[in-house]
């Protein structure tokens, strides 16, 4: 075996207990003398698995229950595309908040569905802040403000939520969902992909305050109209069902881990870690967020010279550290170092940092 520490932002490293355990109950699940992927998703084992991994996620998030949990496809592009179509009328507005790629998206995927209006952006910036919220100039009477807490490519992450007062805020979590404790209440609407901080690719999650669905007033079809899946407990059509049960698998280990504030902590840790091996590098590494903004989830950085990125990776690779080069938007290095990631890991990564910046000096 030689399972290397994986740093690549999606699809992401997994708790390699869950993937024991997946090993393990592969041919035959839970006395079912089949896989749990040859199974029906409306046989009782399989609704069994699904419920639980609710109820874990409400457990570990504290998700009240005037939300719906909602298990779906199509990423969270798909959601991006979808909630505009559910949460509005066509001739309503919605407010939208870019730090990064993932919000730039999120605003291209609702713009033919109503009217989307950039309230702020750090775009001039180069995305390498969050606009100051004094700075925001929200529409009145929107049906919601849309941000991404944690931008995956830009390294961008808000350390608070926002106050937009009675409109529903909406947020897409994919890259730091249950990487600490956060207040439901505070939103409208979470969603994200699973394939960073929560399992495989192939599942997409929304959490929706129950209010906010079937009043958008479209002819929409029935798979677009997400009141259909929260009425059929996400199985209006077949789900995702190995990624389901893998999700649940994780949420068990975070669980087991001491849960989203264990997490917070530990990445807390880890960010400080590879943070301060990148700014006492004597400007060898370079990180360009502004501090109060970085991400604890996914860590750009950039070598003094472009051309060491190349010797980098393949060494890096070689002393068992996968998938740091940056998005091609950007080049350079990114290290994302989601829930599953550990101590371990990034201990190793500075290691290397600082034994490569020494013989590349
Ligand atoms: C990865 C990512 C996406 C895209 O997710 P898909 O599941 O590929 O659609 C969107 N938003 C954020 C914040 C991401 O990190």
């Amino acid at each position: 075996m030689s399972r290397a520490f994986n740093f690549s932002a999606g699809p992401a490293t997994l708790p390699e207990p869950v993937l024991r355990q997946v090993q393990q109950e592969l041919l035959e699940w839970k006395g079912e003398r089949a896989s749990v992927m040859e199974v029906s998703h409306r046989g009782q084992a399989f609704i069994d698995c699904a419920a639980a991994a609710e109820r874990d996620l409400r457990d570990l998030m504290a998700i009240p229950d005037d939300y719906h949990v909602l298990f779906l496809q199509g990423g969270a592009t798909t959601l991006a595309a979808l909630l505009p179509l559910n949460l509005a009328g066509p001739g309503q507005s919605a407010d939208f908040v870019i730090t990064g790629h993932w919000g730039e998206k999120a605003l291209e995927n609702a713009r033919p569905s109503l009217h989307a209006h950039i309230a702020a952006s750090s775009h001039d910036g180069g995305y390498t802040s969050v606009p100051a919220r004094e700075s925001w100039r929200l529409t009145p009477g929107a049906a919601f403000v849309h941000y991404t807490p944690n931008e995956t490519i830009h390294g961008v992450e808000f350390h608070d939520i926002p106050d937009v007062g009675d409109v529903p805020l909406v947020a897409d979590v994919s890259s730091n969902i249950l990487s600490r404790p956060i207040d439901v209440r505070r939103f409208g609407v979470l969603y994200g992909g699973a394939q960073k901080n929560l399992g495989p690719a192939g599942l997409s999650l929304a959490i929706i305050r129950k209010d906010l669905l079937g009043r958008h007033g479209r002819d929409l079809p029935p798979i677009f109209d997400l009141a259909n899946q929260a009425n059929n407990d996400s199985m209006f059509n077949t789900p995702p069902t190995f990624a389901w049960y893998m999700l649940g698998l994780v949420l068990q280990w975070v669980r087991a881990e001491g849960g989203a504030a264990a997490m917070g902590e530990r990445n807390g840790r880890k960010a400080a870690l590879l943070y301060s091996a990148i700014d006492g590098s004597g400007g060898y590494y370079r990180n360009p967020v502004a501090p109060a903004a970085r991400s604890r989830m996914n860590v750009p950085f950039f070598l003094p010279d472009p051309a060491l990125d190349k010797p980098f990776l393949t060494e890096a690779v070689a002393a068992g550290l996968l998938g740091l080069k940056g998005h091609r938007a950007l080049g350079g290095m990114r290290a994302s170092i989601y829930n599953a990631m550990p101590e371990a890991g990034v201990q190793a990564l500075v290691d290397f940092m600082a034994d490569f910046s020494r013989r590349n000096g």
